[in-house]
């Protein structure tokens, strides 16, 4: 059999690899590229197969950067099945059709600049309603129940703790055991279970996002959610991902009033996406933590008096004028687009304002720039002058650290014979290899992007496994 590792190889975005047997043909994600100048051109770029002979995708979670190439798929002729776990179809329910908007945003005033300059126009990568059509090819696997692909292929899927319904994928196939942990998340994340650990893996693909860097504690960003509330004079605007990062706030939030640690000020979540995927959160609370499960057998964790979950546009302009102490959580988390725009808007110009950052904040994007002390910035075409506190948590992360992917790897009873390492930047990629074979005695490669290696049986000679590197 053949691996193709299509995306997500020495970088983070575009997670897609395909699997050939001499009879079928699976993807494992179908990712979009995303946050370089060229990520049109590679969610666009010509595929090394064609998606009418596909057999089927196994879609690790819903995260665009793993599930957003599918609605391109469809579009030129995929069929399905989509294997996913229920919260995972949910999710990209929300996601997949925003996706589409969004593609077909960014056509629009792309195609404003390329008019002017008398260019070629762009065509959407795929529209929402593309997006939407592309659902109906879901199908629902829960975590564990094992199931058949075609003849001889067989796939569970195992939690991964990464975000709601996010899976490791095993696959047997041809005699040879295949583990892709998608995206990892953290032991001890509050709200959802710890990743699986698995007993055995002959071909290991892991991510490695963040295999050079350890996160803070959790104990340590509570106290400081706690000192920024304890501190806010007026309202506390926090940029926050409308997927898992806005719940595990409102956990944190919610166990610190319940503890008596903060006063019950006024939360408002304030995004659409957002107030869905925490509805996803109470549907699905067999996939939570114990404790949390525990929890919702008494009340939502998400439920309290001075919690109030905003969708209209009016509620969400009445917030303009907030002067008084409250939480305002809203997306983008990258203040790229949505309200939040309109809360730094309003707010930034204000000494009164806490500004707090819980997400990555990539170069280039408005987030980035305030974090990093800029004292004005510009929104919807007005100079503003940042005069808000700015502060940061960095301990929010859904992926699990360095430690946390050594531990898991090192968790294996018998340990896998290869390793792909993928999902990360070169250097965080390097580190872990290094790691794992100083501490654990594994080898493992770096693919680069396109790359294809043949995978021998394990059954036959694990320890005499060859690699044929072709491009694609
Ligand atoms: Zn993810």
């Amino acid at each position: 059999m053949r691996l193709h590792f299509l995306g997500a190889a020495q970088t983070v975005t575009g997670s897609a690899y395909l699997l050939e047997t001499n009879k079928q043909r699976f993807l494992i994600d179908a990712g979009l590229s995303q946050g370089s100048a060229h990520s049109y051109e590679l969610n666009a770029r010509a595929l090394p197969f064609h998606p009418r002979h596909l057999d089927g995708i196994i879609l690790t979670h819903a995260h665009a950067d793993h599930s957003g190439l599918i609605p391109r798929l469809v579009a030129e002729g995929f069929r399905g099945p989509i294997y996913a776990t229920p919260p995972t179809i949910d999710l990209c329910r929300i996601i997949l059709p925003d996706a589409g908007t969004i593609q077909e945003e960014d056509a629009k005033s792309e195609n404003k600049w390329r008019r002017k300059h008398g260019k070629n126009l762009l065509t959407p990568l795929y529209t929402k309603q593309q997006a939407e059509h592309a659902l109906k090819y879901f199908e629902r696997l829960p975590y564990l129940k094992r199931t058949t692909l075609g003849r001889n292929i067989r796939l569970t899927l195992h939690d991964a703790g990464h975000i709601l319904g996010s899976s490791i994928v095993e696959l047997e196939v041809e005699g040879s055991r295949l583990v892709f942990t998608g995206d990892l998340g953290n032991v001890n994340n509050q709200l959802l279970r710890n990743p699986a650990t698995l007993p055995h893996a002959d071909y290991l693909i892991t991510e490695s996002t963040y295999g050079n860097r350890s996160h803070g504690r959790v104990s340590d960003r509570v106290a400081k959610l706690k000192e920024v509330v304890l501190n806010a004079r007026g309202p506390v605007i926090v940029p926050a991902f409308a997927v898992e990062r806005t719940q595990e706030l409102l956990f944190d939030l919610h166990r610190l009033i319940a503890q008596g640690e903060i006063p019950p000020l006024p939360i408002y979540v304030d995004s659409p996406m957002a107030v869905s995927a925490t509805a996803l959160f109470e549907k699905h609370p067999n996939c939570l933590a114990p404790e949390i499960q525990a929890m919702f057998r008494t009340r939502s964790p998400f439920e309290m008096p001075n919690m109030h979950f905003i969708r209209e546009a009016e509620a969400s302009a009445r917030l303009n004028k907030l002067n008084e102490p409250a939480i305002i959580i809203s997306a983008s988390g990258m203040c790229e687009g949505g309200r939040i725009r309109h809360h730094l808007y309003h707010h930034l110009s204000q000494e009164e304002t806490t500004v707090l950052f819980v997400g990555y904040q990539a170069e280039r994007t408005l987030g980035r720039r305030i974090r990093d002390g800029a004292p004005q910035v510009t929104l919807f075409n007005e100079t503003i002058p940042v005069r808000a506190k700015v502060v940061a948590i960095d301990a929010y992360s859904a992926h699990a650290d360095a430690n946390g992917l050594m531990d898991w790897i090192g968790a294996f009873e018998e340990a896998p014979a290869l390793t792909f390492i993928t999902h990360g930047e070169l250097a965080a990629s390097e580190a872990l290899a290094e790691r794992l074979a100083e501490e654990h005695g594994l080898i493992s490669v770096i693919p680069a992007p396109g790359e294809a290696y043949e995978l021998m049986p394990a059954s036959s000679s694990p320890s005499t496994l060859r690699l044929r590197e072709e491009t694609a």
